[in-house]
Order: structure tokens, then C-alpha cells, then sequence
């Protein structure tokens, strides 16, 4: 790679702030500039409220490209794409990195497409080796991890929560707003949304949480859940699923962790009647401690897990919730 880097991150916010996964990728893009002289640019589309893009500076980017329009308002594949192309062709970035999220996964091969360029989706790592990008992401299903780099500029790839951190809130940090206007075209969109459903705050607490009670086909039904979320609510944690309860309407989709869903780092992360696929594994791996409840003793989550209970969860964890809230009451 020849000369300092640009660095573009595509910028995902709730109303008012940008997530948790967006000021991680700018973490990560000024680890990658500062090894090398570059710089970091934020592209920032949709009616955001004000402040969002002085976050995103205070967050760790030099610019940011916002625009506004009412095409943008919400996520659209269509809109958003020719906005971030629009953006890319103008900032001309060695590197366009986005969040391994339903709209980052969505965006980016558009993006790539339109740019003439690949893309590496689902990325764990992302650094500078002898002068070129290395990226590294889960394959065969999670069991092996493959890393990739580009013959083509720029490198666009999504990256997973969880894997870098977020810079500290620096509000003296200066930067510059660059306002774009949107040249999104005339024709009719090709695309028409039928219907959005917002995350809950449960579920966007999911990739933040320090403790994480996740559940799987074990539970047989929903109702296994409301207890989940008793236990949950008691250690202060959040709920998540393997995908077979979300497949089955017994949870959320949102709730799912795993290769296809979200990735958790949590201090401790309680597998409830979850087998151990791989393909979960993948998205929950790194927690520091896993604890086991499953009934069959050989279960592959055993192997993974620092303590582990062999046993039906419908014994085990009311018994465990009562603990945790004699615990507390006793704090
Ligand atoms: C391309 C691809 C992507 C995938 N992506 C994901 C993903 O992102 N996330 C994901 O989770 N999966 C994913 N899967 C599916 C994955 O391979 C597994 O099928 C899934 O994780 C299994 O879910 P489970 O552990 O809940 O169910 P099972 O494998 O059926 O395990 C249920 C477990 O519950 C235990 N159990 C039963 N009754 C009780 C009880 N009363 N008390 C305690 N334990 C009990 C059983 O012993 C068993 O171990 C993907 C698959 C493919 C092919």
C-alpha cells in the first residue's frame, strides 16, 4: 500500500448517539491510521440530530460527511447505498469499514460493487501487515478462522461488535463536518420496505452486556425464556438465544448470537440448553468465563465452558435465581 491511509467508517446511530459497534470501528480505523500516518473520516447519512457527528469526532474521526434527505431517513438498501458510494468516490478511502450489523452486511458488497472493488464481511481482525491489510474472520462455520487481504482499493469490510475498543469521549478532539449534498437520482426504487420493527432496549443491550443468559432448543418453548430473563434481570444482565428459538418464534430475532447473528464478549455468559454448535460458538466465544446448564453430559458446550451443570434448567435455574436474589438482598 503506497502512502497514509484513509480510513472511512459508515457510521450506524439510535437516535441521538452513534452505537456502541461504530465508536469501536473508529477505535480500530485510528489504530490503523496512527500506525501509519493516516486519516480517519466518518460518513454519516440519515436526518441525524445534531451532535452526532461531533460524537463521532470526539469518538476519533478527523472528518465526517453528512448528509441529510428524507430518502435517508431511515435505512433503505437502495438510498443508502448510492449516498455511501456518492461519499466513497469523493473521499477516495484506502479502507471503508462498517459494523457487522443487518444494515452493515447489507450495505457493504453494494458498496463494493458499485466501487469495482471485493469485500471481506464478518471480520474478528483488521491490521497493517508489511504494508498491506490483513483481515481475519470466522469460516467453516466457525470452526477456523481464515485471513484475507485485497488486490483491488479500497478494502471495504464489516467488522463484529466486541472486537475493539471503543476510544474514550474526548470532547476537545477537533474535526471538520463536510456537508454533502445527495445526488440519490431519479429512478423509482426498486426496493420497497413492507415493514420495520425496532430492537427493543433489551435487545440493543445485548452486545453490551457484562453478563449474558443466553438459551437455546433446550428450553422448549417460550416460556423457558420468561424464566431466562427472571435470572437476566437478577445479575443484571441481558437475554440471547442460539438460533434455534429465534428460527422457532420463541425469542426475538435480535436476540441471536452465534456466526449468523451477534457476537458477545461478556465477563460471564450462561449457556442455557444451548448444545455448542460452532456456528454459536462464534459468536460468543470470548466471553471470559462460560457457564453450562444442559442435560446430556457429552454436550460440546462442556468443552468450552469454565463451570458447567448437568442437569435440567427448569430444576436448576429457580433454584439459581433464588440464590442470586438472597445474594443481593444480603449485599
Ligand atoms: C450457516 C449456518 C449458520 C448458523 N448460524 C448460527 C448462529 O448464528 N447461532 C446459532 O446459535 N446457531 C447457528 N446455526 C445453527 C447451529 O449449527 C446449531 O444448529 C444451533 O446452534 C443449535 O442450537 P441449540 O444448541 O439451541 O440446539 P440443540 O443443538 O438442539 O441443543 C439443545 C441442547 O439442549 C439440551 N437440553 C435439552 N433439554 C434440556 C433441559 N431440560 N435442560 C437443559 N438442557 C437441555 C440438549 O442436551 C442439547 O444439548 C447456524 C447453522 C448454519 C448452517
Amino acid at each position: 500500500m503506497s502512502g497514509a491511509p484513509c480510513i472511512l467508517v459508515i457510521a450506524e446511530f439510535t437516535q441521538t448517539r452513534p452505537t456502541k459497534l461504530t465508536c469501536e470501528l473508529l477505535g480500530l480505523a485510528r489504530g490503523l491510521a496512527g500506525a501509519t500516518g493516516g486519516a480517519v473520516s466518518a460518513v454519516l447519512l440519515a436526518n441525524h440530530a445534531d451532535g452526532v457527528a461531533e460524537e463521532l469526532i470526539a469518538r476519533g474521526a478527523d472528518r465526517v460527511y453528512a448528509m441529510r434527505h428524507a430518502a435517508l431517513a431511515d435505512y433503505h438498501s437502495e438510498s443508502w447505498v448510492s449516498a455511501a458510494t456518492q461519499i466513497c468516490r469523493q473521499a477516495a478511502p484506502t479502507v471503508v469499514l462498517a459494523g457487522h450489523t443487518a444494515a452493515g452486511a447489507d450495505l457493504t458488497p453494494r458498496i463494493a460493487f458499485r466501487l469495482g472493488t471485493a469485500v471481506a464481511t464478518g471480520c474478528i481482525d483488521v491490521s497493517f501487515a508489511a504494508g498491506s491489510l490483513a483481515l481475519t474472520r470466522p469460516c467453516f462455520g466457525g470452526n477456523a478462522r481464515e485471513t484475507v487481504s485485497f488486490n483491488t482499493a479500497p478494502a471495504v469490510a464489516t467488522v463484529r461488535a466486541g472486537c475493539y475498543d471503543a476510544l474514550a469521549f474526548d470532547g476537545k478532539r477537533r474535526g471538520e463536518v463536510v456537508r454533502i449534498e445527495p445526488r440519490l437520482g431519479e429512478e423509482a426504487p426498486r426496493v420497497r420496505v413492507i415493514e420495520r420493527r425496532r430492537d427493543t432496549d433489551d435487545s440493543a443491550r445485548l452486545e453490551e452486556a457484562r453478563v449474558v443468559v443466553a438459551g437455546g432448543r433446550g428450553l422448549n418453548g417460550s416460556d423457558g425464556f420468561r424464566l431466562l430473563e427472571q435470572l437476566a434481570a437478577a445479575l443484571g444482565g441481558a437475554v440471547g438465544a442460539s438460533r434455534v428459538p429465534c428460527d422457532l418464534g420463541w425469542c426475538p430475532r435480535s436476540w441471536q448470537i452465534g456466526l449468523t447473528g451477534k457476537t458477545v464478549q461478556p465477563e460471564l455468559y450462561i449457556a442455557v440448553g444451548i448444545s455448542g454448535a460452532g456456528h454459536h460458538l462464534a459468536g460468543c466465544g470470548g466471553a471470559k468465563a462460560i457457564v453450562a446448564v444442559n442435560t446430556d453430559p457429552e454436550a460440546a458446550i462442556f468443552k468450552d465452558a469454565r463451570f458447567g451443570v448437568v442437569g435440567d434448567y427448569q430444576k436448576f435455574v429457580p433454584a439459581f435465581i433464588e440464590e442470586v436474589r438472597k445474594m443481593r438482598m444480603s449485599e
